[in-house]
């Protein structure tokens, strides 16, 4: 089956950086053009507002369960539309570890986002334990199909999935092409049990210590479509040269 799959690399700052590196990575990134690849920052909640996305896109790390109201200390989708955003990552292993977030809450968290008008970028992947325990293929359908249950396969294809397995996440230990391939696969396949058309189109971004010099064969695998980088994304020269393996 022939795909148009959209290629990206989105830079997740977790809780990092400062007006200064708001201010390298707009003038850096908004001279470059990179060819049919999606790029998107995502600061932190006050620096959104700072960004004129030119030439990248902007993603929020989070956001509210609630469309307003008494929910001190959250951020509503449309007011992250608002500010410029076209991007959320939700159900990241930092908020499901830190903040309790469950599959259920995940799966409410992207419907909110896709209510708002934004593309969520779906965050899930197994512990050491689990790919240890030999359950590896049934967890990360336990974390999917919430979702598809919440909002209904055929509107996945209005989000972006990233496969991260919390043992790669900010260790250096890197997924070898050949452990993340095996997961994208699998995710889509399953997909495409229920619809053939969604899983061939679906962007499946791999995370976890993706650094300049391992993200080409990463996105050389053919069912990995870009990145979702931490720790690199916040150097502008490392998070270039990502994009760039990308293209
Ligand atoms: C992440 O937190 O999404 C991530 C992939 O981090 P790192 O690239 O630092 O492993």
């Amino acid at each position: 089956m022939n795909t148009m799959r959209q290629k990206m690399v989105a830079g997740n700052w977790k809780q990092n950086g400062d007006q200064a590196l708001v201010k390298t990575m707009q003038d850096g990134l908004s001279k470059l053009a990179f060819n049919g690849v999606e790029v998107v920052v995502c600061p932190p909640f006050p620096y959104l507002g700072a960004f004129e996305a030119k030439g990248f896109k902007l993603g929020a790390q989070n956001l509210s369960l609630h469309d307003s109201g008494a929910h001190t200390g959250e951020v509503s989708g449309s007011m992250l539309k608002e500010v410029g955003c076209q991007y959320v990552i939700v159900g990241h292993s930092e908020r499901r570890a830190d903040n309790s977030e469950d599959n259920d809450v995940v799966a409410q968290k992207v419907q909110q986002a896709l209510a708002a008008g934004l593309t969520p970028v779906l965050c899930f992947g197994e512990s050491e334990q689990v790919r240890d325990s030999g359950q590896l293929f049934d967890f990360i359908q336990s974390q999917l199909e919430p979702v598809i249950a919440l909002i209904g396969v055929a509107r996945l294809a209005e989000t972006v999935l990233a496969y991260e397995p919390i043992w790669a996440i900010g260790t250096g230990r890197t997924a070898t092409p050949e452990q993340a391939q095996e997961v994208h696969q699998f995710v889509r396949s399953y997909i495409a049990e229920k619809d053939a058309s969604v899983a061939a189109n679906l962007t499946i971004l791999y995370g976890g210590s993706v650094k300049a010099d391992n993200a080409e064969l990463l996105f050389a695998q053919p069912d990995i479509d870009g990145g979702l980088i931490g720790g690199a994304s916040l150097k502008l020269d490392d998070f270039v040269a990502i994009c760039q393996a990308a293209e």
